[in-house]
């Protein structure tokens, strides 16, 4: 339980409804808002705390759909390069340069990046699922979707358990702001049969979905004609 609180700002952006001029947002003692609308019409009760935020505008929080957050150290470091040769080098320096503590360091730097940049959800597309504490330990929103890669058909099996065991000890974690779901990579690193039992997998236990599709021009080409200058 905390103190009601009035928000005021200069502008208040509702999305589902037009921008308000002098704008407040009262919230509740549960956390939750309570009201929405300009400043002058918003009553509140007696003990409200008002924080007036001045020329700034109020507005949910912003939603990022994809984003690999245990990868936030690259930042920088693989830039200006073909698709190709820009995950060829990704998955080098992943094996080169990343323990597994890493991971989970990088997750909490992202979330922290994120919240300065106004982000609150986020799609985390992760080999690892460090996402997964980091967004319970700051307090955002969202799906870690956990990867499944294995172009050779032979390792499908292998692959898919080893999904399922790695996501079964993540749902336990789970809470009403983040879940867990599955992202079966991309059309040229997951074959036919893992695709169709990551598949079914998802829909027996209604795990959301992700997937990398059509990320550049050669990747398009190499999935719809076979253009081979693409593969690795
Ligand atoms: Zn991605």
């Amino acid at each position: 339980m905390t103190r009601p609180t009035l928000y005021s700002s200069a502008y208040v952006l509702p999305v589902a409804a037009p921008p308000i001029r002098d704008g407040a947002v009262l919230v509740g003692r549960d956390g939750r808002i309570a009201a929405v609308g300009p400043r002058a019409a918003i009553g509140w009760p007696e003990g409200t705390e008002r924080v007036d935020l001045g020329e700034s505008v109020l507005l949910p929080g912003l939603v990022n759909v994809h984003a690999h957050p245990e990868l936030g150290f690259f930042r920088g470091a693989l830039e200006d390069m073909s698709f190709r040769d820009w995950i060829l080098r990704l998955v080098g320096a992943k094996r080169a340069a990343l323990q597994d503590q890493d991971y989970a360091i990088a997750a909490r730097w992202s979330c922290v990046e994120m919240l300065r940049a106004g982000i609150t959800t986020v799609g985390a597309t992760e080999a690892s699922g460090a996402a997964l504490g980091a967004l319970l330990e700051a307090g955002m929103r969202g799906v870690v979707y956990l990867e499944a890669l294995a172009p050779d058909p032979c390792h499908a099996d292998a692959a898919l358990a080893t999904l399922q065991q790695a996501v079964a000890e993540m749902r336990a974690r789970e809470t009403d702001r983040v879940r867990v779901g599955v992202s079966p990579h991309a059309p040229f690193t997951v074959s036919d049969p893992l695709f169709a039992s990551v598949a079914e997998y998802a829909l027996a236990e209604n795990l959301p979905v992700a997937i990398h599709a059509a990320e550049s021009r050669a990747y398009r080409e190499l999935v719809t004609g076979g253009a081979l200058d693409f593969a690795p």
